[in-house]
């Protein structure tokens, strides 16, 4: 005898069924959403101007990002105040990973060089993990009267206010490194704001600043080709890319020292699920030879695992504020 199959379920049963059924279809639509991150170009937005040391960094990691998600990173120039612009813009995007930060010591320090900020770098982001630490080196324009770091000292000595030090904007690290040098110094010297390393160490190259202190991921393939004087390095050790560069504070200038770490945020409520897809391949492109190869030529070193972590980041960042807040109190200066 043939089975006789009801055409259509009778009410009741539809809705047992979509009972049953409801939770586990929901779940799968969510796991099935979190597989399919990223679906679509991710936007990496640098704090400065292209061409520059933070850029070359961010688009580097950025070609290598793209090939292990599957995706475009596009990297995004959204300079101003000295990185604040960038970060407000980020911690205010839709929180979906599709909008990234990469952004450096800028934002452990900019909450004492900014006496109003519209973000708060410890609650209004979610952290992915630390990249690259990079030595600075303090320069100047190759037809400058100073051979080195002493020589240096005493011209700007001998011409209060009238030398030009140039740096990436008010809140840059090569602002703080500028202040820093100033300071220990006690010269007055003009500071000279760009929108980033690129265009002020076009202005060094041109002759129209005397001074810059900036990474060495810039500043190395100028310092080999001899078109700028290099009076030191800003590092405690000497820098492997650099062997003869002495330290600025080998020179005198007793405990002085600027590292130019990195980090990359997303805004608050970014699903972790998203930020660990990130991580993963961010991992793997941290230990691409290449990238190794080449961050090392310019003086770069990638982080240890260890840092490269969301808990590795804002660990570092709080310390990093704690740090440099009562430097930057005690000098007295601010950005804005
Ligand atoms: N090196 C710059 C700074 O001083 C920023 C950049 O252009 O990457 O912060």
């Amino acid at each position: 005898m043939p089975l006789s199959l009801p055409t259509s379920p009778r009410p009741w049963s539809r809705r047992a069924f979509a009972a049953l059924l409801g939770p586990a279809l929901a779940l799968g639509a969510l796991a099935s959403h979190a597989q399919a991150y990223p679906n679509k170009p991710i936007t990496l937005v640098v704090p400065f101007a292209a061409g520059g040391p933070t850029d070359v960094v961010a688009r580097t990691l950025g070609t290598l990002l793209g090939r292990q998600l599957g995706q475009t990173v596009i990297v995004e120039n959204k300079v101003g105040a000295g990185g604040t612009v960038a970060s407000a813009l980020v911690a205010r995007s839709a929180p979906d990973g599709y909008t990234l930060l990469l952004h450096h010591n800028g934002m452990s320090t900019a909450p004492a060089l900014y006496r109003k900020m519209s973000f708060n770098p410890l609650t209004d982001f979610e952290y992915v993990s630390q990249v690259v630490d990079v030595p600075m080196t303090l320069l100047g324009r190759k037809d400058l009267p100073a051979n080195n770091l002493q020589e240096l000292m005493a011209w700007l000595k001998a011409n209060p206010g009238k030398a030009n030090l140039a740096n990436a904007g008010l809140g840059a690290v090569s602002h703080l490194c500028g202040m820093l040098f100033q300071k220990a110094v006690g010269a007055e010297v003009t500071t000279v704001p760009f929108s980033g390393t690129a265009p002020a160490m076009n202005a060094l190259l041109g002759g129209q600043v005397d001074i810059l202190c900036d990474q060495t991921t810039q500043t190395t393939p100028h310092i080999k080709a001899g078109s700028v004087k290099l009076f030191g390095v800003t590092t405690k050790d000497r820098v492997r890319a650099l062997p003869d560069a002495p330290t600025l504070a080998q020179q005198g200038l007793k405990d002085f020292e600027v590292v130019v770490w990195h980090g990359i945020y997303a805004p608050k409520g970014t699903p972790a699920a998203a930020i660990e897809r990130f991580n993963a391949a961010l991992h793997v492109a941290l230990k691409d030879p290449a990238f190794v190869s080449r961050m090392a030529d310019l003086g770069a070193e990638v982080v240890p695992e260890s840092k490269q972590s969301p808990d590795g980041l804002k660990t570092w960042l709080t310390s990093e504020i704690a740090k440099w807040g009562p430097v930057i109190r005690a000098a007295g200066v601010y950005a804005d």
